[in-house]
């Protein structure tokens, strides 16, 4: 389950595949990039950016704004272009810093990425002005926001181009999105993924779910199924020998960062669109939102410690819950050692980025840890995951 040494998180790190999600609920109407017409499905969101620089014409000489907090999966598809990357601030609230892009804007600034951060919506105005002032593309990086308003517009509708990576939010092994209400990105090609992967990308979603005591019965005759699924899925590898070394999947799946190329211009398998499509969307971004008033309760009582956003605006729908630590060091590995779901976005930053770049991204990507609040915590984890926190936070 897990890469590193890291015992395999005692709850799910991220949203499974159950019954639950499928249930008619409250209809609450959350704007989400899911919506947005002509969105084109992907196998991540770092491809998704690729595709979005490589539609833009982005290449060799021009150059990219970052923001300074990111992971590597932003800069990668920069790169992979021959594009400069320039990193730009963000304020203490992860507010873009506009004076500093400004300062940073060149005659070969070409294209800007920006963040909505762990769900929480940028006002896109200013930059969205000053993007068309110098014809630069605007890219909205809707990666921890599936649903949201910006400035009173739907999420992903105000960039020229928005990408999402739906597998942050929805329990499918695989799954990007690009879109674009400006331009048309029909003639985007993508190519479905080989038989081999339709059937990992489900295999792999039904694992993890098992893994986590989820679907019930048919959770045990599917535990019973995977006994086997070792000498079938060597017995399909002898039948279809896979020629372009993308039998596997994408290391975006397994927790990487890195762009694999042979990733970018497929779509997401079947079983991914169909989850997708059958997910009661406002279950989701009510049980997220629920949960992170849970969180936010109970975490802002820790002593060293608070939230890094205290409110959650109405549209706001979380990725998870992110929490400003005083003495990272002192916590972090305990956490992870005793089976907490936590992580930090942004932990390992480009090297250009230092403290004169943005003191703001070097502090967050040691003192922001995230935990869990996505749709699939059963009330008893979120007791449990609390207890662990408050347990280790008051040693
Ligand atoms: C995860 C992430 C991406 C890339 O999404 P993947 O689906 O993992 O490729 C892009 N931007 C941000 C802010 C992210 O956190």
């Amino acid at each position: 389950m897990n890469a590193s040494n890291f015992p395999a998180p005692s709850i799910p790190p991220s949203a499974l595949l159950d019954f639950i999600s499928n249930q008619p609920s409250v209809k609450v109407d959350f704007p989400s990039i899911l919506d947005v017409k002509n969105a084109r499905f992907t196998t991540s969101g770092r491809a998704s950016i690729a595709l979005a620089l490589e539609h833009a014409d982005i290449t060799t000489g021009d150059e990219v704004l970052i923001p300074a907090y990111h992971c590597e999966a932003m800069v990668a598809p920069a790169r992979w272009l021959g594009a400069t990357t320039v990193f730009y601030r963000i304020n203490p609230d992860t507010s873009i810093q506009l004076e500093d892009i400004d300062a940073k804007i060149t005659s070969k600034t070409r294209a800007i990425i920006v963040t909505h951060y762990f769900g929480f919506e940028q006002q896109l105005q200013a930059i969205r002005a000053l993007c068309t002032k110098h014809a630069i593309v605007l890219i909205e990086d809707c990666a921890h926001a599936l649903f949201g308003l910006s400035s009173g517009q739907p999420i992903g509708t105000t960039g020229d181009y928005a990408v999402a990576s739906c597998m942050k939010f929805l329990p499918i092994y695989e799954g990007g999105l690009i879109c674009s209400t400006t331009r048309d990105i029909s003639n985007i090609r993508l190519a479905p993924p080989s038989l081999m992967f339709q059937i990992k990308s489900a295999i792999n979603c039904l694992e993890t779910s098992v893994f986590y005591n989820r679907l019930g019965v048919l959770g045990r005759v599917i535990n019973a199924f995977f006994k086997f699924k070792d000498k079938l899925w060597a017995y399909l590898k002898s039948l279809q020998p896979d020629r372009q070394g993308v039998g596997l999947g994408p290391s975006s799946s397994e927790g990487g960062f890195g762009l694999d190329e042979a990733w970018i211009h497929k779509t997401m398998s079947i079983f991914s669109d169909r989850i997708i499509r059958n997910t009661e969307l406002s279950y989701v971004a009510e049980r997220r939102r629920q949960n992170y008033r849970t969180l936010n309760t109970s975490l802002s009582a820790l002593p060293d410690c608070h939230p890094l956003f205290s409110t959650l605006p109405e549209h706001t729908v979380p990725w998870v819950f992110p929490l400003y630590v005083k003495n990272p060091e002192k916590y972090f590995l305990t956490l992870k050692m005793q089976g907490v779901p936590v992580w930090r976005f942004g932990e390992f930053l480009d090297s250009a980025v230092t403290k004169d770049v943005c003191p703001v991204s070097v502090e967050y990507s040691k003192h922001i840890f995230q935990f869990p609040c996505h749709q699939s915590l059963t009330a008893g984890e979120i007791d449990w995951m609390l207890n662990k926190i408050s347990q280790i936070f008051s040693e």
